[in-house]
C-alpha cells in the first residue's frame, strides 16, 4: 500500500494557507512531521480538512489581534474529536457491527499469535469466541442447515436461536471428549 500521508499533509498545510495569508511555504521537515501526525492517527482527510476549518473558524485572532497560528498537534486534537463525534452518532447497530467487523479483522491475527506464542487450547480458549460457532450445526428452530446462518420469518439473523447455540456447545463438548479418548 502506497502511504498517502506526505501528499495528505500538502493538502492539509494548502488548506491551512488559504485562511492565513502569512503561513510559511511547506518545507520538507514540516511536510515530514504533519504527514508523522496524521498516519500516527490514521486520519482521513475529510476529518482533517473539517479540523482546520473548524479551528480557524473557532480561534479567528488572539486577544492581541494576531493570526491565530495553526498547529500540527491542534488538528490532530480537533480531526480526532470529529471522528470521535461522528462515531457516537451513529446508531447502535452500526457500532455493534463495527465491533463485529473489529473482532471478524482481529480474530485470524489472534490466532495466530496464539500458535506462535505456543498457547495451548486451554490458554487459547479465553481468546477466542466463548461460544462454539453455532454453525457447525443445523438449526432445530428454523433447519438452517450447517454453515447457513438463522432465518426468521424469510430474514436473515444475525444473531443465532437459542436452542442451536446450545445444541453447538453440546456439540463442540461431545467433540472435546472424543479427541481427549
Ligand atoms: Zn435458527
Amino acid at each position: 500500500m502506497t502511504d498517502r500521508y506526505p501528499q495528505i499533509a500538502a493538502v492539509i498545510y494548502q488548506a491551512c494557507a488559504t485562511y492565513d495569508p502569512y503561513m510559511p511555504a511547506l518545507n520538507p521537515d514540516t511536510a515530514k512531521s504533519w504527514a508523522e501526525a496524521f498516519r500516527h492517527y490514521r486520519l482521513p482527510v475529510d476529518d482533517l480538512l473539517a479540523a482546520v476549518n473548524k479551528l480557524y473558524r473557532e480561534r479567528g485572532n488572539n486577544q492581541r489581534g494576531e493570526q491565530f497560528r495553526i498547529m500540527v498537534g491542534d488538528i490532530c486534537q480537533a480531526a480526532r474529536g470529529i471522528r470521535q463525534d461522528r462515531f457516537d452518532r451513529q446508531s447502535l447497530a452500526a457500532i455493534e457491527n463495527h465491533s463485529a467487523v473489529v473482532d471478524a479483522r482481529i480474530e485470524p491475527l489472534i490466532m495466530e499469535l496464539a500458535e506462535s506464542k505456543n498457547v495451548d487450547g486451554h490458554q487459547g480458549a479465553a481468546y477466542l469466541r466463548r461460544q462454539p460457532n453455532p454453525l457447525i450445526v443445523s438449526c432445530p428452530r428454523c433447519h438452517a442447515t450447517i454453515g447457513s446462518r438463522c432465518t426468521s420469518g424469510g430474514l436473515t439473523m444475525q444473531a443465532f436461536h437459542e436452542r442451536r447455540e446450545i445444541l453447538a456447545g453440546e456439540r463442540a463438548e461431545e467433540q472435546q471428549r472424543e479427541s481427549a479418548q
